[in-house]
């Protein structure tokens, strides 16, 4: 992850690498999926998290937790820090995932996304975009902002934008 994730502010997690913080160790709390899930490497980007049962289109599959925070907290952190967590959930408030994450903060960004996040009286839920089955690695569109600093993307989908940036 190059650094000018550190400007996100936008689209989901910019990243999944999990040493930023210490040597903390991918985890996926039960207690926010509603399906059997794995954190493992992924081929994509360091850590990824992975389907270990079908989960059909349209069901939720895992909230995206952690601490709510003020856009000024938000910007602070997202200097401050090369890596990070941070999910948009309105024009005001982020979620870092790096503090109380349900390791929805893991996913992997693709061109090509299975699941998609919508946002549901504050809580932020990835939704199955088609059926996923068993063994296959979550991925979600991060849809950084095109104004923002262009991050390369490697996804390997055959309609991948090179950037997971927007382009418009
Ligand atoms: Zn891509």
């Amino acid at each position: 992850m190059s650094r000018s994730a550190k400007r996100l502010l936008n689209g989901a997690a910019s990243g999944s690498i999990p040493f930023a913080h210490g040597s903390v160790l991918p985890r996926i709390d039960s207690n926010f999926t509603a399906f059997r899930l794995e954190a493992r490497p992924s081929k994509i980007h360091r850590w990824g998290v992975y389907a270990l049962e079908q989960i059909p289109a349209g069901r939720k599959v895992i909230e995206y937790t952690g601490e709510k925070i003020s856009r000024r907290e938000t910007k602070r952190r997202g200097d401050e820090r090369e890596l990070h967590y941070l999910f948009t959930l309105n024009s005001y408030w982020s979620i870092d995932g790096s503090v109380g994450g349900s390791g929805a903060e893991f996913i992997n960004h693709s061109c090509a996304p299975n699941v998609y996040a919508r946002i549901v009286r504050n809580h932020i839920l990835y939704i199955a975009k088609r059926t996923i089955e068993p063994g296959e690695e979550l991925l979600i569109d991060y849809r950084f902002e095109k104004d923002m600093e262009t991050v390369p993307c490697a996804c390997g989908a055959r309609n991948c934008r090179g950037t997971i940036n927007l382009l418009e």
